[in-house]
Parts: C-alpha cells; sequence; structure tokens
C-alpha cells in the first residue's frame, strides 16, 4: 500500500495485531461448526458465548440481547424491517442525516410496506430539534419507530440518545439508535437508557470487516429476516463467523481497556489538526458542532475548504494521504452528500469543498503536519488557478 497517512477511520480502522492474532488462533484451532453437538462444534460454540457475554457487559445488557450479524447495516435492516413487519411499526420518524443503510431501510418501509415516514428536519448545525421530535410523536396514535443516529459519520455530531430515548417512552414509541460510530469509542451504559435497538460494526473500532451486532432488547419480539437456522437466538440464520466475532470481542475489550488514553489522544490531535488547517488555510469553517469536543466525536473532524475542488481527494491520495469527502458510500459520488445539502447553504455547496479528517489512537502529529502540508499546497495551487480565471 502506497498510503503513507490515513486519515479515513470514520470509513473504516486498521485491524490491530491482538485482534489478527486472536482471529487466526480461532481459525486455526476453533474450526468446529457451533450449531454441532460434538466437542469441536461446542468449543467454537463456547467462544461465542464468551465474547457475546463480554459485550453485553460493557453496554450492561443481558448477553442474549447481542445478536452477532455481518455489519452495521445487516443490524440496521434487521431491526427496521423486523419493526414493521413483526412489530406492528405503522409510522418511523427519522432524519435526513442517517447512514444510507437505515435511509433505504426506511425508504424500503415506506415504499414497500406502506409506512408513513416523518423526517425531521436538521438545523445549520445538523442539530435535530427535541421538540420537533416530540411534536411529531405527539401528532399520530399509530405505533411509531423512531430511527436516529447517535453520532453523525460525516461531521460528528452527537445526539443526546438519553432524552430521545426518554421522550419516546413517554410517547410509548420505540428508539432505533445507528450507533455503528459510536460502540468502541465511547462509554455507553444501555441499562440508563430507554433504548430499544442499536446497532454496531467491528471495523469501525479496530476489529474487522464484515462482523457487526444488533442489540435487540429482550421485550421487544423481534423476528428474523434471513431465514434457514435457529442461529443466535434464532433471530439470524446462518453459521456464525466465528474468527470475526472473537476479532470483534477482541477489538472491543482493546477498545475499553484504553478507553480514556485512546480519547484523549485523539482528542489532543482533533484539536491540533484543527489548529493547524486554521492556520493554514484562510476562511476554513468546520461543519456542524466538528470542533467542539463535547458535542462532537473526537474521531471526525469536518472541515469545509473555502475552495471548490472535487477532485481534492484524488490529489491527496497522490500524495501518500487516505481521506474522504464526506461517508465512503457517498464520496466519489458528483453530487454533494445529503447531509451537507441538508447543513449547508447554496453558495456554500457552491463554493466550497467538504473534507472528513478522521482519526485513530495510531494517528500521530506528524501525520497531521504531513497532511497539513499537501493540502496547503493544493491550496495554493487552487488559489492561484481561481486568480487565472
Ligand atoms: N451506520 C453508520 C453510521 C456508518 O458509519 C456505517 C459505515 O460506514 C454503517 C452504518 C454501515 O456499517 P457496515 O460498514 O458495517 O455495514
Amino acid at each position: 500500500m502506497n498510503t503513507k497517512v490515513y486519515l479515513d477511520n470514520a470509513a473504516t480502522t486498521p485491524v490491530e495485531e491482538e485482534v489478527i492474532n486472536a482471529m487466526v488462533e480461532a481459525m486455526r484451532l476453533n474450526y468446529g461448526n457451533p450449531s454441532s453437538t460434538h466437542s469441536a462444534g461446542q468449543e467454537a460454540k463456547a467462544l461465542i458465548e464468551g465474547v457475546r457475554r463480554n459485550v453485553a457487559r460493557y453496554l450492561n445488557v443481558q448477553p442474549g440481547e447481542i445478536i452477532f450479524t455481518s455489519c452495521g447495516t445487516e443490524s440496521n435492516n434487521l431491526i427496521i424491517k423486523s419493526c414493521v413487519t413483526h412489530l406492528g411499526v405503522e409510522r418511523i420518524i427519522s432524519s435526513p442525516l442517517e447512514h444510507k443503510c437505515v435511509a433505504e431501510a426506511v425508504r424500503d418501509a415506506k415504499v414497500r410496506k406502506g409506512c408513513e415516514v416523518v423526517y425531521l428536519r436538521p438545523d445549520h448545525n445538523g442539530d435535530i430539534s427535541l421538540q420537533q421530535l416530540e411534536e411529531a410523536l405527539q401528532a399520530s396514535d399509530k405505533k411509531t419507530l423512531v430511527s436516529l443516529m447517535h453520532a453523525n459519520n460525516e461531521i460528528g455530531n452527537i445526539l443526546d440518545i438519553e432524552k430521545v430515548g426518554e421522550i419516546c417512552k413517554k410517547y410509548g414509541a420505540y428508539f432505533h439508535s445507528d450507533t455503528v460510530q459510536t460502540i468502541g469509542h465511547l462509554d455507553l451504559d444501555f441499562s440508563k437508557i430507554n433504548i430499544d435497538f442499536a446497532s454496531c460494526s467491528a471495523h469501525k473500532f479496530h476489529g474487522p470487516k464484515g462482523v457487526g451486532f444488533a442489540y435487540i432488547r429482550k421485550t421487544s419480539r423481534i423476528k428474523p429476516v434471513i431465514l434457514g437456522g435457529a442461529q443466535e437466538r434464532e433471530l439470524r440464520a446462518g453459521t456464525e463467523n466465528v474468527s470475526g466475532i472473537v476479532g470483534l470481542g477482541k477489538a472491543l475489550d482493546l477498545c475499553m481497556t484504553n478507553l480514556d488514553r485512546y480519547a484523549n489522544h485523539m482528542k489532543e490531535i482533533k484539536s491540533y489538526t484543527a489548529q493547524k488547517l486554521r492556520e493554514t488555510i484562510p476562511g476554513i469553517k468546520f461543519n456542524g458542532h466538528s470542533e467542539d469536543l463535547e458535542k462532537s466525536l473526537y474521531t471526525v473532524l469536518s472541515a469545509l475548504l473555502p475552495f471548490k475542488n472535487p477532485l481534492i481527494g484524488l490529489q491527496l491520495d497522490m500524495k501518500g494521504i487516505a481521506i474522504s469527502q464526506g461517508s465512503a458510500c457517498s464520496s466519489g459520488a458528483a453530487k454533494p452528500s445529503m447531509v451537507m445539502m441538508m447543513i449547508l447553504q447554496d453558495d456554500e455547496l457552491e463554493n466550497t469543498t467538504p473534507l472528513r479528517i478522521s482519526f485513530s489512537h495510531h494517528t500521530t502529529k506528524a501525520d497531521i503536519d504531513y497532511f497539513v502540508e499537501a493540502l496547503q499546497e493544493i491550496y495554493q495551487t487552487s488559489a492561484i488557478e481561481k486568480t487565472n480565471v
């Protein structure tokens, strides 16, 4: 790989050595099918159950409420589709800022199942109004699912899910939060939050790709979307990804054990990056609450560069820097992302370039210096081109 500096950790993170080692060991030694009744199968099953107990302990929930899946996308689909098909949900309240996997599942519920969908309109900071949520809940007696992400993957804004949970409880609505960007990075105690469903993806916190889980509150009576076996408490058929689950468990262990140290490091790196960018690129702005360490994820800094350059990702890549303009799913697209369209004015969309800089505990100040220098070169060229027009 020619990448010298990796600043796309919101898209995916490098897998930790300890995680790789644990996975290789599981592949080598625990190849039994967890559904087999012989010892080889039962050893593999025991590994999975051990990870389930650990995950449940970190979130302060019951092990039976953790359902391993193939990814965050599958977890969100399972939850939304089953709510509509099996729990009698006729109405979904969501927002236009959701990840595509939630947005598409909600749209599908509307188009194919006739579900009513209400989108809460974010303000120019990307904030969802809790008053608007309450009004939307008051407006109908239909069985409702509220689906609002915990932290936005493009701008990093964090939603107060405790408050959202309280409001949902008051109106008897189910509450689902896409927690893909927060599990592994924040200390979450679901026993203190009125949340029914959440999702997780291991590759967002230095685990492998292709494994995640859905948190499903025991009392919710969800049914499977993938049929064909009794695995995962009959909620997700298919032979389990044993080594992937082991990798997820190891990655979560490492993140939770080192949570404060990692968080402090990334907070410092994020502030350093914002300060360097301000010094180097006059007129730069930061989207949403991106610069506020309390209101936004410390892993994400969403910048708005004061010039138009749709090729910036490519130009930075040519200098050995891996970075996205928005979410991995929307970067490369000709149109601005839905998130940017929602929070930026027309003239900003016309004359600026969003850049999502996302960090891990491996990111160093030297990485940031290299990136800022490369960006400055691009900025100067853009400025010269602009004056020559
Ligand atoms: N939800 C959010 C907020 C994400 O950032 C992502 C990944 O980009 C997903 C869901 C999808 O997760 P996965 O890549 O595991 O399908």
